[in-house]
């Protein structure tokens, strides 16, 4: 009788002992769950540090809007559905000048850039109506529409312009003021759509000379202007980072970035395989979209 008693204690204290472990194990994996985790971290002085974009980045290439799609024009529609397809598929305008300095701390974390850039300085991409107001139906004027809605998208926009960039000539000045003002820039493409191919390396920086003694008489005082996109395409003979800079009477300009046509989305200039002289755009037209974005515009 005694020995079945002591033997229940055993029994009682072995059983109270596996109880008692299997509580510590219980409360040890509970301290090491992902919640206690997070809410420590949250505890925590020193913030997490935000995963920084690191990918390519698209650059696309814009020359007229107008009513019906055209090689060289891309249509309303169809331009407003471009707007709307990167930004429900998570892009924000990024400026040219943020790609210039890599900026990519600035994109919140889950966000992909995109550059928008125009060629020609196209009268369709800024118009004035005649009572003063800007024509909805004008790149600028569906970008800004297009901003109104959607904040957080941005409104960043660059603008490759030859002489008298949009027409309307005694509103340049106007037209300028209001670009730079809302976030959008201006670059090089050569006064005269030069072909820079066929030019000496004096001669190209002759040219480039002269289109920034314009952008002193026509942009805010102090406007930074330090792209350039290759009229044609065509890079110069020799490169352009063998005339990137010039100074003569008091004009100057320091070109970082020269802009190709295709065909593709661009390297960050950090990438050791990048080269700022030679970025690569996307334009802006159905095949390309289908091919780099797998978006097939008429399925929209
Ligand atoms: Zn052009």
């Amino acid at each position: 009788m005694v020995d079945i008693k002591r033997k229940i204690g055993w029994i009682l204290i072995g059983l109270t002992l596996v109880g008692i472990s299997i509580f510590v194990s219980y409360r040890e994996n509970a301290d090491n769950s992902p919640e206690t985790v997070l809410a420590s971290n949250e505890l925590s002085l020193s913030p997490v540090p935000k995963t920084v974009y690191q990918g390519k980045v698209p650059i696309l290439l814009y020359h007229s809007i107008g009513m019906r799609e055209a090689r060289w024009t891309r249509s309303v529609v169809n331009f407003k559905k471009d707007l709307q397809w990167l930004y429900d598929n998570g892009y924000i305008l990024f400026s040219i000048e943020d790609f210039v300095d890599s900026r990519y701390d600035i994109i919140p974390e889950g966000k992909k850039p995109v550059i928008i850039t125009f060629d020609d300085g196209k009268s369709s991409q800024f118009r004035y109506l005649t009572d003063g107001t800007i024509d909805p139906n004008c790149a600028v004027g569906l970008l800004d529409a297009f901003y109104k809605d959607h904040v957080d998208f941005g409104r960043a926009a660059v603008f490759y312009v030859n002489a008298y960039p949009f027409g309307q000539t005694s509103l340049i000045n106007k037209k300028m003021e209001y670009l730079i003002s809302t976030g959008r820039q201006i670059g090089f493409h050569t006064l005269n759509h030069n072909n820079m191919r066929t030019l000496s390396p004096a001669q190209n920086q002759y040219i480039l000379l002269k289109q920034a003694e314009t952008f002193q008489k026509i942009l805010p005082t102090g406007t930074r202007v330090d792209t350039l996109s290759y009229p044609h395409g065509l890079t110069p003979a020799g490169g352009l980072k063998a005339i990137n800079t010039a100074q003569k009477d008091g004009i100057s300009y320091n070109i970082k970035l020269g802009l190709m046509i295709g065909s593709g989305s661009a390297l960050q200039l950090t990438d050791s395989k990048s080269n700022a002289y030679r970025t690569p755009r996307i334009q802006a037209i159905d095949s390309e979209w289908l091919r780099l974005f797998k978006r097939n515009v008429y399925a929209f």
